[in-house]
């Protein structure tokens, strides 16, 4: 089987946000410098071999430690965060989906375990937003203790990527951690575990329903520089790209929906029509010829 070049990108953002292959020796998480910048995928901070900082993780810090940030006037590291998040988004929306997160790599690979495939219902698409503004902004900045700091809530409480990088491979080299596994502890490894089925079954369910930074790139989608382009009078309504599309996208029904990652699958793979291209902040990029025209289409 012949890897994608997306494939082999993908594969080298896992190495290098995790590149910090000492940690079975030194039996602890890697914090040197490179911690202090954001990877613009989902990958836990305190996986023992990650090299950056999760964004998401940054970004509930920031409203967990919202209140003392104004009353000190340190809000710089937030602000870096929310402004990381806001370049990238305008550059490609989406797209470091597809390409660079480790996490949307592993279900990819799972759900190419041979099964039925089902698909969502739609309304579920807009769970992320949910998680993203409860999760990542509300709880952290209101609930908070007696000096004002809030917890992280989306990682403490539902993130699976941080129950399988760095939860359990914690627990492994650091064996007296294992003392204080709680109803917390399981209660994620079983979100984990329900993930992990649904998988297998679901093109991308986690990020397609529950992943709060992409719910963030996909508010830039219709308005990134990068953007996808859909010519209907080239259309045949054919379904190939929806058939195709990791996300379960139906790209006939208009481009840069929030849920596109731009993987271009449905631009290089599955469209024989040559109805799906993009541009780059408005300049078209050279069309892909069509292998079929409208006339080939085989009677019903
Ligand atoms: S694959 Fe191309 S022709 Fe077919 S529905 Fe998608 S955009 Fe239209
Ligand atoms: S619509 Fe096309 S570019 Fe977008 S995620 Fe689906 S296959 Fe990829």
């Amino acid at each position: 089987m012949m890897w994608s070049v997306r494939r082999w990108i993908q594969t080298a953002a896992v190495l290098i946000s995790n590149a910090y292959l000492m940690f079975p020796f030194t039996r602890t998480i890697y914090q040197g410098k490179l911690k202090a910048v954001c990877t613009p995928g989902l990958n836990c901070y305190s996986c023992p071999a990650a090299t950056g900082a999760c964004p998401l993780g940054s970004l509930q810090n920031f409203y967990a430690t919202l209140r003392p940030g104004l009353e000190t006037g340190r809000l710089h590291l937030g602000l870096y965060v929310v402004g990381f998040l806001g370049i990238i988004g305008s550059l490609v929306g989406r797209m470091p989906c597809a390409w660079v997160c480790p996490f949307g790599l592993l279900q990819e690979l799972i759900n190419k375990i041979p099964s039925r495939k089902y698909e969502i219902p739609r309304f579920l698409i807009y769970g992320k937003y949910v998680f993203l503004v409860l999760f990542v902004v509300i709880l952290p900045a209101v609930v908070v203790d007696d000096f004002g700091y809030g917890v992280t809530w989306f990682c403490k409480y539902v993130c699976p990527a941080g129950t399988l990088e760095a939860g359990i491979p914690m627990l492994i080299i650091q064996p007296p951690l294992r003392e204080l596994i709680g109803i917390l502890f399981y209660n994620k490894v079983a979100i984990l575990l329900v993930l992990f089925i649904l998988m297998v079954f679901v093109k991308r369910p986690f990020c397609r329903v529950v992943c709060p930074l992409g719910a963030i790139y996909s508010l830039f989608n219709r308005a990134s520089a990068f953007r996808m382009v859909h010519h209907p009078d080239k259309c045949v309504r054919c379904k190939q790209c929806y058939h195709d599309c990791p996300m379960g996208v139906r790209f006939y029904e208009g481009a840069n929906q929030v849920d596109c990652i731009r993987c271009l699958k449905c631009y290089r793979e599955s469209c024989k029509y040559g109805a799906i291209s993009y541009e780059i902040v408005g300049i078209p990029a050279q069309p892909k010829a069509p292998e079929k025209r409208l006339l080939d289409m085989p009677l019903k």
